[in-house]
C-alpha cells in the first residue's frame, strides 16, 4: 500500500485559562492510499485537535502546534506550507466534513452556489461547468430532483440533505483525503445509517482515503479498515478493525466497546466507563488511563510506550506484557 499521510511526533498545545492544554500530545500515525482509519475516543480525548491540525486549521496564538512534530501529506510537509500553498492542498486535496452541517453552509447562498464556489476556487473552471459540477455532485450524493436543489437554500433541507450537500461540497474536487468528523451525530438513527453507507460508496467509487472521527466504536466498525484509539491526547491503541473488536486490548478500547450504541441492536442502556477524560492542563501522572482503569497497578505509576500487541497492531498498556493480570 502507498502511504499518503504520515503524522509524527504531533503536539498541539493551546493557552487557557488554567494553564497550558496538551490537547495533542506525541500522536503518529500513517494513512495509506484508499485506507479508511478511524480516530475513536471520548470528547476531550484530542480526535478533532488531530484533525484540525493536519489542516493547519488550529486558532492562533492561543492554540500551537509544537516545533518537532510533522506532518506529510504525499512527500509534502504540510506544517511548512505558505498560506497560499496550504489553500490549495485544503478542500482540494484533503477535505473536511462536520458534525453540524448547519453551522458549516452559509445560510444566505443557495447550495448550488456554494458547491460551484468551492470548484471555481480551486481550479479554473467556467462559471457553467462549476454549476455543472455541482449538478453532478447532488446527484451523486442522492439528492433527488438535484437539477431545482440547486436553487434551495439550506434552512430548506432536512438535516440529512444538508449533510449530504456538505459531502458534496467535500468532494467536489476529488480530495485523496476525506476527514469526516463526527458526519452522522446530528442526525436520527436511519439518516445515520443512510450517511455512512453514502460515504462508503463514495470512498470506493472516487478512490480516496478517509480518517472518520467518532466516539462511537459501533459506527467505526461499519466502515473502518483500522481504528486508533485516542485518550489523553494519546493514541493508546491501533488494530485493523477486525482485531480490535475481536480482542480489544487496552481497557480503555474494551470500556468504549462496551459502551459502544449499535445502529442495529436492541434498544437497552449500554454500560458507560466510569469517570471522564481529564482535562489537557492536567493529565495524570503515569498511564493516563489509571485513575479510571480497573486493571490498575503499581507499574502503571509509570507510563506505557506503544506495545506491540499482535500482527499490525498497538498499545499503550502494561497489561500487554503481563496479560494474566487481566484474568479475574
Ligand atoms: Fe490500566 Fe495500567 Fe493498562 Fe493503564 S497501563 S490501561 S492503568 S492496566
Amino acid at each position: 500500500m502507498t502511504m499518503l499521510l504520515a503524522v509524527r511526533d504531533l503536539t498541539t498545545t493551546f493557552e487557557t485559562a488554567d494553564g497550558v492544554a496538551r490537547a495533542v500530545d506525541g500522536v503518529s500515525f500513517d494513512l495509506a492510499e484508499g485506507e479508511t482509519l478511524a480516530l475513536v475516543g471520548e470528547s476531550g480525548s484530542g480526535k478533532t485537535v488531530t484533525a484540525l491540525s493536519i489542516l493547519r486549521l488550529i486558532p492562533e496564538p492561543a492554540g500551537r502546534i509544537a516545533p518537532g512534530s510533522r506532518i506529510e501529506f504525499a512527500g509534502r510537509d504540510l506544517l511548512s506550507l505558505s498560506p497560499r500553498e496550504l489553500r490549495e492542498v485544503r478542500g482540494a486535496e484533503i477535505a473536511m466534513i462536520f458534525q453540524e452541517p448547519m453551522t458549516s453552509l452559509n445560510p444566505v447562498l443557495t447550495v448550488g452556489t456554494q458547491i460551484a464556489e468551492t470548484v471555481l476556487a480551486h481550479e479554473a473552471a467556467s462559471k457553467r461547468e462549476a454549476r455543472e459540477r455541482a449538478l453532478d455532485m447532488l446527484r451523486l450524493v442522492g439528492i433527488a430532483d438535484a437539477e431545482s436543489r440547486l436553487k434551495s437554500y439550506p434552512h430548506e433541507l432536512s438535516g440529512g440533505m444538508r449533510q449530504r450537500v456538505m459531502i458534496a461540497i467535500a468532494l467536489v474536487c476529488r480530495p485523496r483525503i476525506l476527514i469526516a468528523d463526527e458526519p452522522t451525530t446530528a442526525l436520527d438513527v436511519t439518516i445515520q445509517a443512510q450517511i455512512l453507507d453514502l460515504l462508503t460508496d463514495l470512498k470506493r467509487r472516487l478512490g480516496m482515503a478517509m480518517i472518520l472521527i467518532t466516539h462511537n466504536l459501533g459506527i467505526a466498525a461499519g466502515i473502518a479498515d483500522r481504528v486508533a484509539v485516542m485518550y489523553g491526547g494519546r493514541i493508546v491503541e491501533v488494530a485493523p478493525t477486525v482485531d480490535l473488536y475481536r480482542e480489544p486490548a487496552h481497557p480503555y478500547t474494551d470500556g468504549l466497546l462496551r459502551a459502544a450504541p449499535r445502529l442495529d441492536g436492541p434498544d437497552r442502556p449500554t454500560p458507560s466507563i466510569p469517570g471522564s477524560v481529564p482535562p489537557a492542563t492536567d493529565w495524570p501522572s503515569g498511564c493516563r488511563f489509571h485513575p479510571r482503569c480497573q486493571y490498575a497497578w503499581e507499574r502503571c505509576q509509570s507510563e506505557p510506550p506503544l506495545l506491540e500487541a499482535g500482527p499490525a497492531r498497538t498499545a499503550r498498556c502494561w497489561l500487554v506484557d503481563e496479560p494474566a493480570r487481566r484474568k479475574p
